[in-house]
């Protein structure tokens, strides 16, 4: 391997982190990250949380300091990539340059879905995907008055609690009827809507955007399709994002919901591979091909990427997702896809807000939503990726208990 080139395209969460753990690997080839965004490879998660609470700084973001990636002979270039030539194995920067590579990683992750109202270009308006939209945001939290969210989402509700915690007043507009409906039980959405109203945050469901108004250029409020308007110095969105497959869907990669790729994480192309938020792929926990934005997938996905490209013996990948989300004092914390559940048991109390939700399908647990019960989740996770059978019955026993249960089982399953 020592005269093989490999390129990642996209410096985030999976791009920095296959560059690393080839390192780790004993990789001893050439190792060129290209990543349009200026910096430092940073991670995403505290943007919402601890650095737009002023909690933590933007050397705390780093994965690593910037001499680690010459001390690791790791080339960064920023710059965006536009084009791929599949047959010459030649990559072209927005500059013209072209670079080429033995084996390609595609880590273009994902990027927001933008509403499509009028008013969506006013100032105080944001969408919240990366370190340069937390810093405007920032600045316009210190200044705002009434925050208008759109999307009752992770991040939409991750923002509406730090803006609570700053007394600014926030109003939620979610389509739906429930919070975070696309990733949570009902249950769970119950006791977030109950914290939020705790907190002061209105959330209206069943409300969608109509437009975004303002004067001189700056928002003043927001206009829903029902015709109420509601004040707003500061509008955050978040409804989703798109994967950043268009650079290979013009190169004649396989898309589907993103660039597919097999168990392998390689493309329909032996010499690209594309791993994180931007692929979808085959998994045992789903009964579809799953695209899943998440921290555990990129880093799941780039360890065994790296793996496979040192040569060690080929498994399909098959890590179970897992996922958090922190808003205001309560940790969510889930293990497993609930998709499709049929039943649910619940343990803890949710009055005290420390609850941990169980999910079966078919009789079979499939996810566990654990919040401000870490224990139950680290269980979960052992319980679930080993398959341990655990009953719906046996779980509702007086005093169950889901690490008692896990240790108990460990020599069995
Ligand atoms: P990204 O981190 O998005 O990196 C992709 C990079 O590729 C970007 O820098 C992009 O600009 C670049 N790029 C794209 N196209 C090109 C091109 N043509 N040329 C060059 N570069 C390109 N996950 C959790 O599990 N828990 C959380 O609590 C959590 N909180 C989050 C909070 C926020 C505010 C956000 C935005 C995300 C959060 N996530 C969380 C999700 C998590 O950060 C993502 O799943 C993860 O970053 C995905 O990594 P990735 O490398 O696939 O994509």
């Amino acid at each position: 391997m020592t005269n093989t080139s490999i390129i990642i395209v996209g410096a985030g969460q999976a791009g920095y982190q296959v560059a690393a753990s080839l390192r780790q690997e004993g990789f001893e080839g050439a190792i060129t990250l290209v990543g349009d965004e200026p910096g430092v490879p940073y991670q995403r998660p505290p943007l919402s949380k601890a650095y737009l609470l002023g909690k933590v700084g933007v050397e705390a973001l780093r994965f690593r300091p910037p001499e680690y990636f010459d001390e690791h002979r790791i080339t960064r270039i920023q710059s965006s990539v536009s084009h791929i030539h599949r047959e010459r194995r030649e990559l072209v920067l927005t500059s013209g340059e072209t670079l080429t590579y033995d084996h390609l990683v595609l880590a273009t992750g994902a990027r927001n879905r933008v509403p499509t109202v009028p008013g969506i270009e006013l100032n105080g308006v944001f969408g919240l995907r990366s370190l340069a939209d937390a810093d405007g945001l920032s600045q316009r939290l210190g200044r705002a008055q009434r925050a208008v969210v759109i999307g009752a989402g992770f991040i939409g509700l991750e923002f509406a609690a730090v803006a609570a915690a700053r007394g600014i007043s926030v109003d939620v507009l979610e389509l739906g009827t429930r919070p975070m409906a696309r990733a949570v039980s009902t249950i769970t959405s119950r006791v977030f809507d109950q914290a939020h109203a705790s907190w002061g945050v209105r959330i209206h469901y069943g409300q969608s955007l109509a437009a975004i108004e303002g004067v001189d250029g700056h928002v003043t409020g927001v206009q829903l399709a029902n015709g109420e308007a509601l004040p707003a110095d500061l509008v955050v969105y978040g409804i989703g994002v798109l994967p950043n497959a268009e650079l290979a869907s013009e190169a004649g990669l396989a898309i589907h919901n993103g660039i597919a790729v097999d168990a392998q994480l390689l493309t329909s192309d032996p010499a690209i591979s594309a791993i994180g938020d931007v692929v979808s792929f085959p998994s045992p926990w789903s009964p579809q091909p799953i695209r899943l934005e998440s921290v555990q997938n990129a880093v799941d996905q780039a360890k065994a990427l790296a793996g496979r490209l040192m040569g060690k013996p080929t498994v399909s990948y098959a890590a179970l997702p897992w996922f958090w989300t922190d808003q205001g004092e309560l940790k969510l914390q889930i293990a497993g896809l609930a998709d499709g559940h049929d039943e649910t048991v619940v343990l803890g109390s949710e009055a005290q807000r420390q609850i941990s939700v169980l999910c079966f399908r078919a009789g079979r647990l499939v996810a566990v939503e654990s919040c401000n019960r870490p224990a139950d989740h680290m269980a979960a996770r052992k319980l679930i990726a080993r398959h341990t059978p655990l009953s719906a019955v046996e779980a509702s026993t007086a005093g169950f208990d889901l690490k008692t249960y896990e240790v108990a089982t460990r020599e069995t399953s």
